[in-house]
């Protein structure tokens, strides 16, 4: 009988989604080039790296009106 709920342990870190940089932010848009670049030659621990910028980037609250 095939089991179908199995435990799943990761040795990794669960790669989180990656924040979609900032419409608009030239810093944001730069940061995501290079988490491309370096998705290119799997370079994780800088993917890792810039996803983090990206998220942890301040803006400006952006005026409602
Ligand atoms: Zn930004």
């Amino acid at each position: 009988m095939p089991r179908n709920c199995r435990p799943v342990h990761l040795g990794e870190p669960v790669s989180a989604p990656e924040p979609a940089p900032v419409a608009g932010c030239d810093v944001c848009a730069a940061l995501a080039q290079q988490r491309v670049a370096a998705h290119a030659i799997g370079d994780k621990s800088t993917v890792i790296d810039r996803n983090i910028e990206i998220r942890r980037h301040p803006h400006a609250e952006v005026a409602r009106t």
